[in-house]
């Protein structure tokens, strides 16, 4: 059982000649409609975060800023990242769809989706950053565990780019693990998200970043996670999952030099699901038309059916796991060493 969270209200924050455009939901919502799933994926409609609920995880200042940034009719708030008129009441409503989510995944469903924008993960405490004005998914767990004392979240972001902002609202937090595959940061946006990022405090050893060089294609993505993720799971024990998804990573995407394709999402699902039987899933960037509509396709089809297998020797192809990619995983297996076993 899978349900949707989303709103038409999200096309409201709105710059046309950016990618991260009201056309993604569009786009997304469309071809569900074309295949005759939206009737079966039980949609629900999203309700806009309190401010109490954004203030566990944001200062009040920030807040007040981009409130009255917007009401004042927006603009950019740094390089890439804009807020239209209407952009803080949306933003509220993206991190209600991610309470939303996670409540329903919580009492009613096994999966839940947030698809929702504009998307989270960039956005710091005090900061609004990298397309992103308030962490959709921070807000929700912050919220899961004070309304439902739920302890410990896993979350897996296989957004392109490393999830700064969430990594560093939880950073020295051990109940909260935090596992980012993402492309190399040394070539792309934010410039953060090394292995050595393990966490701090109490929080050291539950921050784990994988970084893949530039090239890298679904049969190294599929050898490292393989590797990695079972065991960490089994051996955290979380007690409730997020899948932060980004379909930026997409070969046809423009915003990385990552090579995945279509099989990705599907295969990541259906890895997760052999974990878990309850997971949150979490929209985050993804700047194509076709390609993330085909990919969301099919990683939904994995969770409404339980027939549909793994697929694995597929999804590897032919292709040759780089050696940069064994070395990741070596250098991944020795600085979490002391803290799982792989
Ligand atoms: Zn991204």
């Amino acid at each position: 059982m899978i349900s949707l969270v989303h709103s038409p209200e999200y096309a409201k924050h709105q710059n046309e000649t950016h990618p991260e455009n009201q056309k993604r939901l569009e786009v997304l919502m469309n071809s569900l409609r074309k295949k005759g799933l939206l009737e079966k994926l039980n949609v629900h409609q999203p309700d806009p975060a309190s401010e109490e609920d954004i203030l566990r995880v944001h200062t009040s200042e920030y807040l007040k800023n981009l409130k009255t940034f917007t009401e004042q009719g927006g603009g950019y708030l740094d390089f890439d990242t804009y807020a239209s008129p209407q952009s803080y009441e949306i933003a509220k409503l993206a991190a209600g769809g991610a309470i939303k989510a996670s409540e329903l995944t919580l009492e009613q469903y096994n999966f839940a989706y947030s698809m929702a924008r504009p998307p989270g993960h960039h956005a710091t405490s005090n900061s609004a950053m990298g397309f992103c004005l308030i962490n959709n998914l921070a807000v929700a767990i912050k919220y899961m565990m004070k309304k439902y004392a739920i302890k410990k979240f896993l979350i897996l972001d296989i957004d392109a780019h490393y999830g700064n902002g969430t990594a560093e609202i939880f950073y020295q937090d051990p109940h909260v693990l935090y596992i980012s595959i993402h492309q190399d940061p040394r070539t792309i946006f934010p410039g953060k998200g090394f292995v050595e990022e393990t966490g701090n405090g109490a929080g050291e050893g539950f921050n784990i970043n994988i970084p893949m060089t530039p090239g890298s294609r679904t049969s190294d993505y599929i050898y490292v996670l393989e590797k990695i993720l079972e065991p960490v799971c089994n051996e955290f024990r979380a007690d409730f999952y997020y899948l932060d998804v980004g379909f930026d990573g997409h070969k046809e995407d423009p915003l990385s030099s990552l090579l995945l394709d279509d099989n990705f999402y599907p295969w990541i699902a259906g890895h997760m699901r052999k974990i878990t039987p309850r997971m949150t899933l979490i929209l985050e960037g993804g700047y194509t038309n076709n390609a993330m509509a085909q990919s969301n396709l099919k990683m939904i089809k994995v969770l409404m059916d339980n027939s549909i297998t793994e697929r694995k020797r597929q999804a590897h192809g032919n292709h040759q796991i780089k050696d940069e990619t064994k070395n990741i995983y070596k250098q991944i297996t020795n600085t979490f060493s002391p803290f799982f076993t792989f």
